[in-house]
C-alpha cells in the first residue's frame, strides 16, 4: 500500500454508509479513480465543499494494487467552478462532460489529453458567457473523439486531400470526408462547407481561445447532429447516458435547435 498524489477533476461522489462517500475522480496521471472518504459527509468534516463534482483538486490516498477502491487521505481544492454552479443548466452541461468521460473512459486508463480537455472545459464554461456555453459542451465531444482516437478528420477530402470545395460530403461509417468531386464514392451526407469549416476549426483550437464564439452559436445545431451520427457509428456508449437529467437536457437542446430557423 504505497500513498500517492494526483491532481484530479471530481466527476461524481455517491453516499456510502451513514457518513462518507465515495468519490469518482478523473486524475490527471492515472485515469479514473474511486476514492472512499471517510466521514466526509459529517457536518464537522474538512473534505466538505471539496469532494464535489466539477471541482478540480489534489488528493492523497493510499493505492491497493489490484484493488477497485483506495482510501483517501487528504484532498485540497485547486479550482472550484464558482459561477457555474450558480445555474443548474449551465452546471449541467459540465456534469454532462463529467459523466462522458465515466462512460468512455476505464479505471487508471491514462489519457493527459483528455484530462487536460476535461480540466479547460470546466473552466471555459464557468468564464464563457451563457448563450456560448453550448458551444464549449460541443467543442469539447468533439475534441475528445480526437483525444480517443476517433479523429472525424474535417481537413481535406480522404480521396484527393483537396483543401477546397463548395459542399462536402461525409461518410460516418468509415469517419471519413470527400469533397464535390469525389462524392460519388460510397454511401455519404452532405457538409456544407461553413459547416465543415467550423467542424474543423473547432475540433484543433484550444478550447478556452475559440475566437468570437457567438458567431459559431448558428453551427451548433449542426454540430450536434453530426456528433448523434458518429456516435452511431463509432461511439455507441454516448448514445445511452444514464443520467435522466443530462438526457432530458440533450432533448431540450435538440428540440430548441431543431425549432431554430438558421443551421
Ligand atoms: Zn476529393
Amino acid at each position: 500500500m504505497a500513498l500517492e498524489k494526483h491532481r484530479a477533476v471530481v466527476v461524481r461522489t455517491i453516499k456510502y454508509g451513514e457518513t462518507s462517500k465515495i468519490v469518482t475522480l478523473y486524475s490527471q496521471n492515472s485515469g479514473l479513480i474511486k476514492l472512499v472518504a471517510k466521514g466526509a459527509r459529517t457536518s464537522k468534516s474538512r473534505l466538505s465543499g471539496i469532494l464535489e463534482p466539477l471541482n478540480v483538486v489534489e488528493v492523497i490516498f493510499y493505492h491497493k494494487v489490484q484493488r477497485e477502491l483506495h482510501t483517501l487521505n487528504q484532498a485540497s481544492i485547486i479550482f472550484s467552478p464558482i459561477r457555474l454552479r450558480m445555474d443548474a443548466e449551465d452546471a449541467l452541461l459540465a456534469l454532462a462532460c463529467c459523466e462522458i468521460i465515466t462512460r468512455v473512459q476505464m479505471l487508471h486508463d491514462e489519457n493527459a489529453q483528455v484530462y487536460h480537455l476535461l480540466e479547460a472545459a470546466i473552466s471555459v464554461l464557468n468564464s464563457s458567457k451563457a448563450e456560448t456555453r453550448r458551444i464549449y459542451f460541443l467543442t469539447f465531444q468533439l475534441q475528445l473523439l480526437r483525444a480517443l482516437g476517433l479523429d472525424p478528420g474535417f481537413s481535406k477530402c480522404s480521396h484527393c486531400a483537396s483543401e477546397g470545395s463548395t459542399v462536402w460530403n461525409y461518410d460516418f461509417r468509415h469517419a471519413r470526408i470527400y469533397c464535390e468531386n469525389c462524392r460519388d464514392l460510397g454511401k455519404k451526407e452532405e457538409l456544407s462547407n461553413e459547416l465543415r469549416a467550423a467542424l474543423n476549426y473547432l475540433l484543433h483550437v484550444e478550447i478556452n481561445q475559440i475566437e468570437n464564439p457567438e458567431k459559431l452559436v448558428i453551427y451548433q445545431k449542426g454540430i450536434y447532429l453530426f456528433l448523434l451520427q458518429f456516435y452511431k457509428f463509432h461511439l455507441e456508449e454516448m448514445l445511452n447516458l444514464k443520467s435522466l437529467a443530462v438526457l432530458q437536457k440533450m432533448k431540450n437542446m435538440q428540440k430548441e435547435w431543431l425549432r431554430s430557423e438558421t443551421m
